[in-house]
């Protein structure tokens, strides 16, 4: 049995199968042969170095009758690196010797060798490209049909990945893919809300470990935790087992606050609503109870399809969440595309920082066709329920005029050729940079609402990448400089009278419900997964105590004296509700 710690993303808990896929997407998992069985494997192995050449030779032929010589000599070398002796010793030695499976030897082997190029600091360096296509020929062969990919599951497994992007995430059969776990990934990327989003439980960032995992066996994976068991013995299966009925009892139980009022014990009515990528988690959010949808990511249209969407695409999203949603409001936010959320075809070029480069508002600003599209389609929607749009990191109120400038536009357009629209439409921005709040008193007086993204404040106050697992410890929503700017930020809106919500990952943990509420939140926007234990929390809490824990937690040097106060709390609190 290994038990893995990487960081929880989504919660559940799940056991199930492995699925393994490495970097490259091959699976190779660590396997040993039997002895009575090397021979065999030994015979499969020289079937597939001569299934690797022929195939890389009709490479070599095809490029010489398309390009002459001189590039075929690329597939010369692969050849003579394919048969070279001494790597052909070494493959059969760790067959033979080691009795390790033929994949797993091409895969150790010939990556050992790729790493030695790759620490020569020279042009030396770039052969390890050569060494990894001829590990690719090689492995090719051997697996055959036996490849799997994220496109080829037919059964139940739990994923276990290198990495994910959010749009892999974000197409996920979520019938069959039980949970996942990758090496990489920090806290709060868009794969962790994607996963979220689909309620897959995930764990990232555990670092290498794909290594020590095969393929079909089983694991359980508790992204509550954050913890990953390989090759679980009985006696952990039975005790996830009992966690997994007692985590139903306890949905069963939440899932009878769905009709209550999120209202704390001294009277005060607290919105929560729910944050989505898809327009079906609409229903999601709905079956939890949700006031409405306080944040409606967009640019997923753009993470499963594989054009530009429409704007009839747009419309019939939007209204598939408007109708189900029956008046209650609805935020869209238009493209948060750049950073994590790629989209290769419209960036211009490879950005060496893509957080601080084209991304969000910015590149709506640039791309104003597809900016425009997108109002469009909002707009249209806005005839049919209680539609307000929300702008992305705005960092600057010249981009905010800018955006509301090309909106008016829009409006003008569409009056004109007599298309129905509401034009009192509410106009919201999130803030998310330091700079929004620093300015916010300016802003406020140009926007109907304000949506606080923790998730991006929290990177770029602490100067974070909140995809990244080497500073996962210090990407912390419980440090004092997010708490300041935070309350910075609810104050201004309260003075102003503009309602404010915070929609980043902050708002669904528990354990900074009392926190928000202290500090003046009456909104919350929350993945769905997280309504009914947020409902819970504000529906046993007064906020007169709640304003004392956000004053001692305002108060406090370091994040890690803020975490223990707020646990804390939230243990005295989870105490009280069960006695
Ligand atoms: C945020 O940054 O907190 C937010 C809600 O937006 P996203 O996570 O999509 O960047
Ligand atoms: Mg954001």
């Amino acid at each position: 049995m290994l038990k893995l710690q990487g960081i929880a993303v989504s919660p559940g808990v799940t056991i199930g199968e492995a699925l393994v896929l490495d970097a490259e997407g091959f699976r190779i998992p660590r396997r040993f042969v039997e002895r009575s069985a090397v021979d065999t494997e030994l015979a499969r192995l020289a079937a597939a170095v001569a299934e690797a050449t022929r195939e890389i030779e009709r490479n070599r032929d095809a490029i010489r009758s398309e390009l002459g010589d001189q590039y075929a000599a690329i597939f010369e070398a692969h050849l003579a690196m394919l048969h070279d002796e001494r790597l052909q010793q070494e493959l059969t030695s760790a067959v033979r010797d080691r009795n390790w499976w033929p994949e797993y030897a091409v895969s150790r082997t010939l990556r050992r060798y790729a790493k030695a190029f790759q620490n020569l600091d020279n042009h030396i360096a770039q052969r390890a490209h050569d060494i990894y296509d001829v590990e690719k020929s090689l492995l090719r062969a051997l697996l055959g049909q036996r490849r799997e990919t994220l496109a080829s599951i037919s059964q139940p497994v739990v994923v276990l990945a290198h990495n994910l992007t959010p749009s892999e995430t974000a197409n996920l059969d979520r019938r069959l893919v039980k949970g996942f776990a990758t090496e990489l990934g920090g806290p709060g990327s868009h794969t962790a809300i994607v996963a979220e989003g689909l309620e897959i439980p995930a764990v990232v960032g555990i670092g290498p470990f794909l290594a020590d995992v095969s393929g079909g066996e089983p694991v359980i994976l508790d992204g509550n935790q954050g913890v990953v068991i390989l090759q679980p013995d009985e006696e952990t299966i039975a005790r996830y087992r009992q966690e997994l009925e007692a985590a139903k009892s306890v949905a069963a139980r939440l899932g009878a606050l769905r009709d209550l009022p999120a209202e704390t014990t001294d009277g005060v009515r607290v919105q929560i609503t729910g944050n989505i990528e898809f327009p079906d988690e609409a229903e999601h959010c709905l079956a939890r109870g949700c006031d409405g949808i306080g944040l409606y990511r967009t640019e997923f249209l753009y993470l499963t399809s594989k054009r530009e969407p429409t704007e009839e695409d747009h419309f019939a999203a939007y209204r598939a969440v408007v109708e189900a949603m029956a008046g209650r409001p609805v935020v869209i936010r238009t493209l948060d595309l750049g950073a994590d959320k790629m989209l290769t075809e419209t960036r211009p070029e490879e950005e060496r920082n893509p957080c601080l480069g084209l991304r969000s508002i910015r590149l709506s600003l640039r791309q104003l066709p597809i900016f425009r599209t997108q109002l469009r389609a909002i707009l249209r929607a806005s005839a049919l329920g209680d539609v307000r749009v929300m702008f992305p990191l705005v960092s600057t109120i010249v981009e905010l005029r800018q955006a509301r400038m090309v909106l008016a536009d829009v409006m003008e357009d569409l009056a004109e050729h007599g298309i129905a629209f509401n034009p009192k439409m509410p106009v919201g921005m999130m803030v998310e940079t330091p700079a929004a709040v620093m300015m916010l008193d300016v802003f406020i007086k140009e926007v109907d609402f304000v949506s606080i993204g923790t998730n991006d404040l929290i990177q770029y106050t602490l100067a974070v990448d909140r995809g990244n697992k080497e500073v996962a410890e210090l990407y912390n929503a419980c440090d004092p400089a997010v708490l300041r700017l935070l309350s910075r930020s609810l104050d201004v809106a309260r003075e102003a009278g503009v309602p404010a919500n915070v929609c980043g990952q902050m708002s669904g943990s528990v354990m900074f419900t009392q926190l928000l509420l202290g500090l003046g939140l009456r909104q919350l926007s929350v993945p769905a997964s997280a309504i009914p234990e947020v409902k819970q929390v504000c529906r046993s809490v007064s906020v007169a105590d709640c304003r004392v824990i956000a004053e001692k937690a305002l108060a406090m040097d370091g994040a890690r004296e803020v975490k223990a106060y707020l646990r804390d709390q939230m243990r005295r609190l989870l105490a009280q509700t069960v006695a």
